[in-house]
């Protein structure tokens, strides 16, 4: 090559001899360079560089020899060379900062034109549409290594975290939202069962061992309004849902917790908000008017199906049945509750064909602008229900995703969420205080000894810490199936609880639902000109 080309620089009179010499020298320079953009080799990519510099040092030694003997054709040359080594130093710009494709990108095929694919990045929720000529930038970019120039392109895909530094962790970033959530001290959330009694026997309760005429005595609220008054310093926020049992049972002690509570947060300036978890038998507008007076604004009623169904599954104590006293109930309430209620619509293989009668109930009632329905998976906790009724998550997750479709008015609500932390039972910051003063993680472990994760009325025990470790030192970003996991910042592990006693059913509907939400919502988004939170625009 070496004696060819000196051959070649004494004959650079003749322009085709001169064309050869640069087509193989880019040829050889070239092949070095694609190796080093391809194999993401820095070492290798440096020597690439210094040969590209070195190619232009020999184009400029030909293009003088050149000027030397033929000065018509030197500006085209020069002109060529100069666009080209701007080409050049945009990908060595970009090269440098060493960008990756997301470990979390997921691509949909976008039915309404064919010429788009949808794009969709489970770390930062971001969604995008990208038209076929952008695409094939990004492709080439991720398959081969391609700087990518148009960099408008570049930038959106930077702003979705499609594509992100090459020095940045991402599992890294996911662990550090976990932490920061999981142990962030500036609230405080409390679940409480001022009873654990119900007047309710469900079927399928897994609490029915410990159901018991059991009220919050005197001594253990004054613990709780201490262990409130202990932590009002430095939260900002307390949030209390009032559970059981049936909390409507012991009203009166709501009422006498929550006036303690509200003067704590007068005194400390702390922001208070608190719902219920009932079962709506005795919902009378009285209640509700009281419910209202104590600052409770968001309320769950869970039914089970059509009445028949629902009375068989969820009867009084005694037997009765209560279906069309709770949607009375409700009709009555429905002026005074101060904000839409949940219905939660309890959903196994022995009742998925009463949704739609529930529904038409509800409408019939007069309850479509007061109720917010959604469907519940019925699970086998604590051993207490037969698992062959059961759906398995991925089961579920097309029932729901059906019903979905069927009747959100706002199809966008299904959008899937960022989590850093599952919820109460793995973050610091929130407790379940039964009845009896002792203190839970999950509210699925009331009543269950070994699930203790403390007692009001009881010093620490070394047994507490099992639960509690169990809890809160899991972290996903470890966990061998769920660190590898494309879905992990919208799961985060699934439920705890699941995770700890049903492993095999831990993860988020997501997982097997995410293509068919994220194509039937981009759609609504698009036609119906809506911008998804915190998105910038579309790709495309
Ligand atoms: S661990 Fe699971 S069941 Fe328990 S509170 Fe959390 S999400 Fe609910
Ligand atoms: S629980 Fe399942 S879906 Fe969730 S992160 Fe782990 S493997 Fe993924």
């Amino acid at each position: 090559m070496t004696s060819s080309l000196l051959f070649h620089m004494v004959e650079v009179l003749n322009p085709a001899v001169f064309d050869n010499i640069h087509a193989e020298l880019h040829k050889l320079f070239d092949v070095v360079a694609e190796r080093a953009r391809v194999g993401g080799d820095v070492i290798f990519f440096q020597i690439g560089r210094y040969m590209i510099y070195f190619r232009y040092l020999v184009d400029i030694a030909l293009l003088i020899f050149y000027y030397i003997y033929n000065h018509t054709v030197v500006h085209y040359y020069a002109k060529e060379m100069v666009l080209e080594f701007m080409i050049w130093e945009g990908e060595a710009i970009m090269n440098d900062l060493n960008y990756k494709e997301s470990s979390y990108n997921f691509e949909f095929p976008y039915e309404d034109d064919e010429s788009k694919r949808i794009l969709y990045n489970s770390r930062t929720n971001a969604l995008a549409l990208i038209d076929k000529e952008k695409y094939t930038y990004f492709q080439n970019f991720k398959e081969r290594g391609q700087p990518i120039s148009d960099e408008k392109l570049l930038e959106d895909l930077k702003h979705g975290g499609y594509i992100l530094r090459d020095d940045i962790d991402e599992l890294e970033l996911i662990r550090f939202n976990l932490l920061q959530s999981r142990y962030n001290t500036s609230s405080l959330g409390l679940t409480i069962a001022p009873t654990s009694d119900c007047n309710f026997r469900c079927i399928y309760c897994y609490e029915k061992e410990s159901l018991k005429p059991v009220v919050m005595s005197g001594g253990v609220q004054e613990k709780v309004v201490e262990l409130v008054k202990a932590r009002a310093e430095s939260i900002m926020r307390l949030s209390v849902t009032w559970y059981g049992g049936e909390p409507l049972l012991a009203l009166d002690i709501i009422e006498n917790l929550t006036n303690k509570f509200l003067e704590i947060c007068e005194e400390h300036k702390i922001r208070y908000d608190a719902g219920i978890v009932t079962n709506g038998y005795l919902l009378t507008t009285k209640v509700a008017e009281r419910l209202k007076d104590l600052r409770i604004t968001h309320t769950q009623i869970t039914v089970d199906g059509a009445p028949e169904e629902h009375d068989k599954r969820r009867p009084l104590a005694g037997g009765q049945p209560t279906f069309h006293k709770i949607i009375s109930n409700l009709r009555a309430a429905k002026e005074i509750l101060p904000c839409k209620v949940s219905i939660r619509i309890n959903t196994d293989k022995d009742n998925a064909d009463q949704v739609d009668e529930v529904l038409k109930i509800l409408k019939e009632n007069d309850l479509n602008d007061v109720a917010y329905p959604y469907l519940g998976m019925v699970e086998n906790s604590n051993d207490c229900y037969a698992e062959s009724s059961c759906y398995h998550p991925e089961e579920f997750s097309a029932v729901e995703y059906d019903y979905r479709i069927r009747n959100s008015s706002d199809i966008s609500n299904s959008y899937p969420r960022l989590i850093a932390n599952s919820c109460g039972a793995d973050s610091n910051s929130n407790l379940v205080i039964n009845a009896d003063g002792k203190l839970y993680k999950c509210w699925n472990d009331i009543g269950v000894e070994e699930r203790t994760v403390g007692d009001l009325l009881a010093p620490a025990s070394d047994a507490a810490m099992v639960p509690l470790l169990q809890y809160l030192m899991y972290d996903p970003t470890h966990d061998s199936e769920c660190s590898k996991c494309k879905y992990l910042p919208i799961c985060m592990g699934g439920c705890p609880s699941r995770r700890l006693f049903r492993k095999d059913t831990r993860c988020n509907v997501m997982r097997y639902r995410l293509k068919d939400y994220i194509c039937v919502i981009s759609l609504y988004l698009k036609n119906n000109k809506i911008k998804p939170a915190n998105k910038d625009d579309d790709v495309a």
